[in-house]
């Protein structure tokens, strides 16, 4: 069983692509209404990870669970049922919807970048929304994100700040508990990343949970409160940033880089 306040456990996950083994035995979970940082070296297996959780990847061995219910077997759209989703590149069929359709689009289908595979066909729990409902709240998150004055513009004429924050939106329509952030601030300017992280704050007081993957250490230092640091495929170190900045093995783990 999972115990309470630890949503999500990981537990000896083992993924190998023929001779590499990219996940060897990984055990963390992720405490409810955190920021959780996960980070290691490259090739450490943070987006096999990701996609082991997302339903993307089938782990070899081992247990996801999330409330105690197993995940592995599970597709990724069932997955975002169950609350847990994560943020997706903007895919090329959307990037000639506007903005406002692609919110209007989220909750009923495609948060993924196959669009109608990796699906949330209804909002979570099975509750389909009406669609008044659904433009009232994408409005509602147009303006938390503060890009309802791009509603009417395509989404590939966005700047990547601009749809950094739409993927973020478009994962939010789908009513999650947990979100997952693979590199959300790649290829964003310093004023929009700001902005993407108050609104994680925001989010997160708001009683989301955010799993959080960036290459940024500092940017992890600052907005984590705990951090998880895999290395070879396995978790090396955890802990609050003072501890991980200080750990002997993280820091030879990032000099072996
Ligand atoms: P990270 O995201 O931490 O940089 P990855 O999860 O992308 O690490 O990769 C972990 C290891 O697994 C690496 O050695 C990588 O080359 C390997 N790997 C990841 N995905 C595949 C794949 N689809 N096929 C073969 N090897 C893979
Ligand atoms: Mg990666």
């Amino acid at each position: 069983q999972t115990p309470p306040g630890l949503p999500l456990r990981v537990e000896d996950v083992e993924k190998r692509f023929g001779g590499v083994t990219a996940l060897d035995g990984a055990t963390f979970s992720v405490e409810e209404g955190s920021i959780t940082g996960l980070i290691g070296p490259n090739g450490a297996g943070k987006s096999t990870m990701f996609d082991c959780i997302t339903g993307v990847h089938t782990p070899d061995a081992g247990s996801i669970r999330f409330h105690g219910e197993e995940l592995i077997g599970k597709e990724p759209y069932q997955i975002a049922q169950d609350g847990l989703v994560r943020t997706f590149q903007i895919a090329r069929e959307l990037e000639e919807m506007t903005v406002l359709e692609n919110l209007m689009l989220a909750p009923k289908g495609q948060i993924g970048e196959s669009a109608w595979r990796s699906v949330a066909p209804v909002a979570r729990r099975g509750v389909v929304k009406q669609e008044e409902q659904i433009r009232e709240d994408v409005w509602e998150t147009l303006e938390f994100f503060e890009i309802d004055h791009l509603a009417g513009e395509y989404a590939g004429n966005l700047s990547g700040g601009q749809r950094k924050l739409l993927e973020m939106a478009r994962a939010l329509m789908t009513d999650p508990e947990m979100v997952l952030l693979d590199e959300p601030l790649a290829g964003v300017n310093p004023t929009l990343e700001e902005k993407l992280l108050d609104r994680v704050h925001d989010l997160r007081e708001q009683g989301y949970t955010f799993l959080f993957v960036e290459h940024d250490m500092e940017v992890i230092m600052e907005n984590c409160e705990h951090i998880i640091v895999m290395h070879q495929g396995k978790v090396l170190a955890e802990g609050d940033a003072d501890e991980i900045s200080e750990n002997e093995q993280v820091i030879e783990a990032y000099l072996g880089e």
